[in-house]
Protein backbone atom coordinates (compact mmCIF):
# COMPACT_ATOMS: atom_id res chain seq x y z
CA UNK A 1 0.00 0.00 0.00
CA UNK A 2 1.15 3.36 -1.05
CA UNK A 3 1.19 6.34 1.35
CA UNK A 4 -1.34 8.07 0.15
CA UNK A 5 0.78 11.64 -0.17
CA UNK A 6 3.76 9.94 -2.34
CA UNK A 7 0.43 8.26 -4.42
CA UNK A 8 0.01 9.29 -8.23
CA UNK A 9 -2.16 11.63 -8.99
CA UNK A 10 -2.89 10.21 -12.41
CA UNK A 11 -5.45 8.00 -13.44
CA UNK A 12 -5.01 4.50 -14.53
CA UNK A 13 -6.31 4.51 -18.33
CA UNK A 14 -6.83 0.40 -17.81
CA UNK A 15 -9.28 1.08 -15.04
CA UNK A 16 -10.30 4.51 -15.00
CA UNK A 17 -9.38 4.40 -11.42
CA UNK A 18 -6.39 6.65 -9.47
CA UNK A 19 -2.88 4.84 -10.23
CA UNK A 20 -1.71 2.70 -7.55
CA UNK A 21 2.01 3.74 -8.13
CA UNK A 22 4.10 5.88 -5.86
CA UNK A 23 5.05 9.22 -7.36
CA UNK A 24 8.56 9.94 -7.63
CA UNK A 25 10.07 11.61 -4.74
CA UNK A 26 9.83 15.59 -4.68
CA UNK A 27 6.69 14.97 -7.53
CA UNK A 28 3.32 14.47 -8.14
CA UNK A 29 3.21 11.64 -10.30
CA UNK A 30 4.95 7.73 -10.95
CA UNK A 31 7.37 7.40 -13.31
CA UNK A 32 5.12 5.60 -15.80
CA UNK A 33 2.89 8.83 -15.81
CA UNK A 34 5.21 11.35 -16.87
CA UNK A 35 7.32 10.99 -13.51
CA UNK A 36 10.41 9.97 -16.16
CA UNK A 37 10.29 13.37 -18.54
CA UNK A 38 13.51 14.90 -17.64
CA UNK A 39 11.35 18.43 -16.75
CA UNK A 40 9.40 16.77 -14.44
CA UNK A 41 12.10 15.34 -12.63
CA UNK A 42 14.31 18.88 -12.72
CA UNK A 43 11.47 20.10 -10.85
CA UNK A 44 10.60 17.42 -8.72
CA UNK A 45 14.72 17.31 -7.46
CA UNK A 46 13.92 21.22 -7.13
CA UNK A 47 10.80 21.16 -4.90
CA UNK A 48 13.64 18.36 -3.06
CA UNK A 49 16.00 20.88 -2.82
CA UNK A 50 14.11 23.75 -1.63
CA UNK A 51 12.37 21.26 1.20
CA UNK A 52 15.99 20.40 2.58
CA UNK A 53 16.88 23.57 2.60
CA UNK A 54 13.89 24.47 5.25
CA UNK A 55 14.93 21.69 6.98
CA UNK A 56 18.62 22.75 7.15
CA UNK A 57 18.17 25.93 8.09
CA UNK A 58 15.61 25.03 11.25
CA UNK A 59 18.18 22.58 12.40
CA UNK A 60 20.88 25.42 12.11
CA UNK A 61 19.10 27.49 13.96
CA UNK A 62 18.64 24.69 16.75
CA UNK A 63 22.26 23.86 16.70
CA UNK A 64 22.88 28.07 17.11
CA UNK A 65 20.55 27.42 20.42
CA UNK A 66 22.05 24.63 21.68
CA UNK A 67 25.44 26.14 21.46
CA UNK A 68 24.55 29.10 23.75
CA UNK A 69 22.90 26.64 26.03
CA UNK A 70 25.98 24.83 26.01
CA UNK A 71 28.15 28.03 26.67
CA UNK A 72 25.43 28.96 29.59
CA UNK A 73 25.63 25.19 31.40
CA UNK A 74 27.68 24.80 33.77
CA UNK A 75 26.99 20.94 34.87
CA UNK A 76 29.24 18.80 33.39
CA UNK A 77 26.08 16.12 32.63
CA UNK A 78 24.28 19.06 31.27
CA UNK A 79 27.13 19.71 28.90
CA UNK A 80 27.73 16.44 28.06
CA UNK A 81 23.72 16.46 26.95
CA UNK A 82 23.81 19.19 25.19
CA UNK A 83 26.63 18.15 23.10
CA UNK A 84 25.52 15.18 21.78
CA UNK A 85 21.96 16.67 20.93
CA UNK A 86 24.23 18.95 19.20
CA UNK A 87 26.06 15.93 17.59
CA UNK A 88 22.37 14.10 16.58
CA UNK A 89 21.56 17.55 14.68
CA UNK A 90 24.67 17.82 12.79
CA UNK A 91 24.32 14.16 11.70
CA UNK A 92 20.91 15.07 10.21
CA UNK A 93 22.92 18.04 8.51
CA UNK A 94 25.32 15.93 6.91
CA UNK A 95 23.02 13.00 5.97
CA UNK A 96 20.71 16.31 4.40
CA UNK A 97 23.57 17.24 2.19
CA UNK A 98 24.87 14.32 0.89
CA UNK A 99 27.13 12.81 3.70
CA UNK A 100 24.93 9.62 4.00
CA UNK A 101 27.71 7.75 5.94
CA UNK A 102 29.04 9.34 8.95
CA UNK A 103 32.08 7.62 9.03
CA UNK A 104 35.07 9.73 8.49
CA UNK A 105 36.12 7.67 5.65
CA UNK A 106 33.23 8.96 3.19
CA UNK A 107 34.30 12.85 4.75
CA UNK A 108 37.98 12.08 3.08
CA UNK A 109 37.14 11.23 -0.10
CA UNK A 110 38.33 12.09 -3.91
CA UNK A 111 38.90 16.32 -2.91
CA UNK A 112 40.91 15.05 0.44
CA UNK A 113 37.17 16.38 2.35
CA UNK A 114 36.76 19.39 4.90
CA UNK A 115 34.92 17.92 7.85
CA UNK A 116 36.82 16.76 10.30
CA UNK A 117 33.81 16.17 12.86
CA UNK A 118 33.89 12.06 13.67
CA UNK A 119 30.64 11.52 14.88
CA UNK A 120 31.03 7.74 14.72
CA UNK A 121 28.12 5.74 16.07
CA UNK A 122 25.94 6.74 18.87
ZN1 LIG B 1 1.00 6.71 -12.10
Amino acid sequence: MVDESRQCTATAKSTGERCQRAAIKGGEVCHVHGGAASQVQEKAQERLNQMADTTTATIQNQITDLENEYERAEDPDEKLKIMSEMRRLWKIILDRTGHHKTERKEHTGENGGGIVIDLGDE
